[in-house]
């Protein structure tokens, strides 16, 4: 049969589909495909591809990346989709997570794995996953209707509907359209993690996702709400000292040019200390506020993947931040391209070399491009890049040593979410405090005590059942014992430093 709904498979109750053979499909005139302009070589057939190599550079190969067909995205995503597999594809990710609540709710599978797709001109959210008969089936959550056109018949794919799919087929709906291809135009494997959000629920993590799993698509959700969110210097408590001096540095000089004509302009930052404590955070929140492009590299990256041809990579690493002016570079885990060596590992003094040219160069042309740079121990840095003026401002970034800080930070991560009478912040900021939490570990236990507050009201259990309501949602409230049991099991454990969000995997 042509239409099969995903309520059939999953969920006890049957849902009729709607066969509507006279709907037109919208036609969407932005989704025609046209070239940028620009650089071609990385990838043949698109003419827009960034040349730069390195991983992480997220921002700006993202946008470039956008300007790839999104059927060729989703194609190559398809190329690996699995079953229990869904990829969302949507204008935003707040829309995405949305209709994933949608999607979850008429799921009563495992989801294995979930990728989510950004296209700006896709004005709609669309589902797509691999059912049961390995068919790929596109669900629609929207309250409009989407309309599928297969070879010369129509179909209408209203709200909670979905349709299984074919090579060729077209999808349409709200001023947007989707082509299903099996692959893309050229081979774009190596290059899916920039257009495509992967989270992964089998390998690495198995025990925490197989309980996350059970507790259904809640915790998927709040494990994306955290990564979309654009940040601002609201969300970075206890480090006002390093805001201030971050504002005076480089926030003031690009806002506001005139006023440093005559002024030298220091366009290299080391942040140093613990991990956790908010360094990368920081440097996002700056980039956002400035509304600077923001590239974001592991030094641990680069050293392993990129040892022949870093200098090269460097080099089109600044051509594109100066491209995008202004922009910030963070360079995070900084010590591993930077460290002191003895003279034979020439690989690090050439990237030392290269790297303090090049801000030369920056200096010299008056760019807007600045590098903040993280590292744990500033003892580790080579001392060519530490004395050197261009990396002049040395910022140190600590763990919260007041209970106002703690507190301020605790305000932020519980900003949305119900706190029930009997807490008192004093006493809890008092532990953490005893305890040496970094604001992630204080992020990490406000998430555990709402999981505690789940638990603790039974909202798992209706979950597995299926009787959960908005209510029971809206009436949680997290108390004091919810935060108590967290703050235990974080003293007890030592895993203090696995802070990757659960399940994130750049694959
Ligand atoms: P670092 O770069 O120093 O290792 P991160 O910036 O990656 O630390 O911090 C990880 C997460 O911990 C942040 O995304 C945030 O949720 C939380 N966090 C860390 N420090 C702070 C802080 N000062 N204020 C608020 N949240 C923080």
């Amino acid at each position: 049969m042509r239409i099969s709904s995903v309520q059939n498979y999953y969920c006890p109750k049957y849902t009729n589909n709607v066969l509507a053979n006279n709907t037109k499909p919208v036609q969407n005139p932005n989704q025609t495909v046209t070239s940028g302009g620009g650089q071609i070589s990385a990838l043949p057939g698109y003419k827009f591809y960034p040349q730069i190599n390195f991983t992480g550079i997220q921002s700006t190969a993202l946008t470039l990346a956008k300007k790839i067909p999104l059927e060729d995205r989703l194609a190559s995503v398809l190329q690996i989709l699995q079953q229990g597999d869904v990829v969302v594809i949507d204008e935003t990710l707040k829309s995405a997570q949305k209709s994933l609540k949608e999607v979850a709710n008429s799921f009563h599978n495992i989801i294995k794995r979930l990728f989510y797709i950004e296209d700006d001109n896709f004005h709609a959210s669309l589902a797509l996953f691999k059912n049961h008969n390995n068919e790929l089936e596109a669900y629609n959550p929207n309250k409009f209707d989407f309309v599928l056109n297969s070879g010369d018949k129509t179909y209408t794919m209203k709200q909670g509907d979905s349709f299984y799919l074919e090579t060729g087929d077209v999808l349409t709906g709200n001023d947007s359209r989707l082509t299903i291809k099996d692959k893309p135009l050229t081979d774009l494997s190596m290059h899916r993690k920039i257009f495509v959000r992967s989270f992964d629920f089998t390998d690495e993590v198995k025990p925490v996702i197989k309980r996350q799993n059970q507790k259904s698509i809640y915790s998927i959700l709040q494990t994306l709400s955290g990564r979309g969110k654009k940040l601002s210097f609201a969300d970075v408590g206890g480090q006002d000292n390093v805001i201030t001096a971050l504002k005076k540095g480089i926030l003031y000089p690009i806002k506001y040019p005139e006023a440093y004509k005559n002024t030298v302009v220091n366009h290299g930052y080391i942040m140093y200390g613990p991990p956790g404590t908010g360094k990368t955070l920081i440097a996002q929140a700056l980039a956002n506020e400035t509304d600077a492009a923001f590239i974001k590299l592991n030094g641990l990256e680069l050293e392993s993947k990129w040892v022949g041809e870093s200098e090269e990579n460097w080099r089109k690493l600044f051509d594109s931040a100066r491209e995008n002016q202004p922009s910030i570079i963070f360079i995070d885990e900084f010590d591993a391209v930077a460290k002191k060596r003895g003279g034979a590992d020439v690989y690090g003094d050439k990237v030392v070399n290269q790297l303090l040219t090049l801000m030369s160069d920056v200096e010299k042309n008056g760019d807007d491009i600045y590098v903040i740079t993280a590292t744990n121990r500033l003892d580790m840095l080579d001392s060519a890049i530490t004395r050197s003026g261009r990396f002049g401002k040395h910022i140190e970034v600590t763990a919260p040593n007041t209970k106002d800080g703690i507190l301020k930070i605790f305000d932020i991560h519980t900003k949305n979410k119900k706190l029930a009478d009997d807490i008192d912040k004093e006493k809890l900021a008092a532990e953490l405090l005893k305890l040496k939490t970094t604001g992630a570990d204080i992020a990490h236990i406000v998430n555990s005590a709402n999981e505690n507050a789940f638990e603790r009201s039974g909202i798992y259990k209706k979950m597995e059942e299926g009787t959960l309501v908005a209510a029971d949602i809206e009436n949680l409230q997290i108390t004091y014992s919810d935060f108590e049991k967290a703050i235990g099991e974080f003293a007890s454990s030592n895993k203090k430093s696995t802070r990757r969000p659960v399940g994130f995997v750049n694959y």
